[in-house]
């Protein structure tokens, strides 16, 4: 089984080559502030399938990022929120390893935001989320 920095690794080498690629026939322009930006987006999405193992860095990474929303959460009166995240934590618990979490149709799910901030980056989290799965050898839809 690949571990997280061998992901992290495909990861960045299958985005330079989609960066060299746009280079030749240009789809997307990047800056070198997009580039800089892209670099934890990639080195995050390429090891967040294994989010559905608990002692995987992506889940330690996601538990403390919650931990800190979910207190900021009750902080400014948006208990519901905290509650909310606070239970999709605790529904991470019951995931098997390599079921949907490890599927296209997530990779899709968890690049989306990226969307609505800039289609490139939607572009490039897809790339290292799909990389993993590649890797992993877990392509399926579901
Ligand atoms: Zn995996």
């Amino acid at each position: 089984m690949p571990n997280a920095r061998l992901h992290q690794i495909i990861g960045i080498l299958l985005v330079v080559i989609f960066l060299a690629l746009n280079y030749i026939v240009p789809v997307f322009s990047f800056s070198v502030i997009d580039i800089i930006l892209l670099i934890p987006i990639i080195l995050f999405y390429s090891i967040l399938p294994d989010i559905d193992i608990a002692s995987s860095r992506s889940r330690r990474m996601v538990t403390a990022a919650s931990l800190v929303i979910i207190l900021a959460c009750f902080w400014l009166d948006k208990k519901w929120l905290g509650i909310s995240i606070s239970v999709a934590l605790l529904l991470l618990e019951l995931v098997k390893h390599r079921t949907f979490i490890h599927s296209i149709t997530t990779a899709l799910v968890f690049s989306l935001p990226f969307w609505f901030y800039n289609p490139k980056f939607f572009v490039v989290a897809l790339v290292s989320y799909l990389s993993h799965l590649a890797l992993d050898r877990e392509v399926k839809l579901f």
